[in-house]
């Protein structure tokens, strides 16, 4: 069976293509610069790549440029989207790739008859920014969808873009009457196989590279094997459909920081929080839906101690 892979050389779709190949399908994979090593050595030296693996250049904002690769692919993962937070034209650096270029996979996908099912990357990030409480006491569930509006007040660019990708990305599919499935998953982390360092693995990082404070933030976190694995669990059950939400835990990132602690007593890690607020308030997400899918998520720390252990590896920090 042959699928497609957009955004391959990213952390979450690298994983994914391990895992397909080890699957035994053959994959196209999209990168934007195939002759970049950084992007493509590591997918080039997976097990079965010089077999079944085929990489493709394609930019999410050329029309039609995923077209000849996505044609005669029984599956597409749409995972390709700009994922950080340091923006300056939060339009043309994240809303347009990420709402620009999901229809323009799913225009290529609604082209040929040959793709039965398309699984796009979406996120927590257009689950729960809604403006309704976050509490101990709430279940966020995948009938939540955050608000493009409380989005934009808020300056969540990231969240903005993801939330008007999944909009978008429903309503192409329904008027076209294509098979989508979307995967929503809260940050993820766990070892990395790319040698760059992706936005959620630095989320780590940065707690233990000398700073003085944490933030005053919770987050979801989900283990990055996981969620490739629903992808591929979301492509081949014939009874998956909708939305899934993933995430394992959400902690406040005081918790992660005694995580680290516990793993490594000798670490020189932040010692309080960057304000003097009460604690931002942890939640939780409903793990039903994910479980149909056959998920039985790696618990938190473990995902903690596979993060420091790949960035230690990959030469990110030193102790
Ligand atoms: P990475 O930053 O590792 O990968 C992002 C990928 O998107 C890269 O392959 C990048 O290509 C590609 N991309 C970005 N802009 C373009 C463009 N204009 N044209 C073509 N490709 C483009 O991110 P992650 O693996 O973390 O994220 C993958 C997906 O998962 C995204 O959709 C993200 O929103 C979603 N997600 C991620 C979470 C996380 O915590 N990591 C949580 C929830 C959802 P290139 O290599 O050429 O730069």
């Amino acid at each position: 069976k042959v699928v497609c892979v957009t955004g391959a050389s990213g952390y979450i779709a690298s994983w994914l293509v391990k895992f397909l190949l080890n699957r035994g399908y053959t994959v196209n994979a999209s990168v934007r610069d195939p002759s970049d090593p950084k992007k493509t050595q590591h997918l080039l030296c997976l097990e079965g790549a010089k077999e079944r693996l085929h990489l493709f250049k394609a930019d999410l904002l050329e029309e039609g440029s995923f077209d000849s690769d996505i044609d005669g692919c029984e599956g597409v993962f749409h995972t390709a989207s700009p994922f950080y937070h340091d923006v300056k034209d939060p339009q043309a650096e994240l809303i347009d790739p990420a709402v620009k270029g999901t229809l323009n996979v799913l225009n290529s996908c609604a082209k040929t008859s040959s793709v039965k099912r398309v699984v796009v990357t979406s996120s927590t990030a257009a689950v729960v920014y809604n403006g309704k409480p976050r509490t101990p006491d709430v279940t966020a569930d995948e009938t939540w969808f955050s608000d493009a509006e409380f989005c934009k007040a808020s300056k969540l660019w990231y969240n903005l873009s993801k939330t008007l990708a999944e909009e978008a990305a429903w309503k192409f599919a329904k008027e076209k009457g294509l098979d989508m499935v979307t995967i929503n998953p809260a940050m993820v982390i766990g070892p990395l196989l790319q040698p760059t360092l992706n936005t959620s693995a630095a989320a780590i990082l940065s707690l233990i590279n000398g700073a003085e404070t944490f933030p005053n933030l919770s987050y979801g976190w989900v283990y990055v094997k996981d969620v490739a694995n629903a992808h591929i669990q979301a492509f081949e059950i014939p009874s998956a459909n909708g939305r899934y939400c993933l995430v394992e835990r959400v902690t406040h990132h005081s918790e992660i920081v005694n995580i680290l602690r516990e793993l490594y007593p000798n670490l020189q890690l932040p010692e309080r929080c960057e304000d003097e607020n009460p604690y931002v308030p942890t939640y939780k997400v409903s793990k039903e839906k994910t479980m149909s899918l056959g998920i039985d998520y790696i618990p938190f720390e473990v995902s903690v101690k596979e993060t420091v252990e790949s960035l230690k590896e990959k030469g990110f920090i030193h102790f």
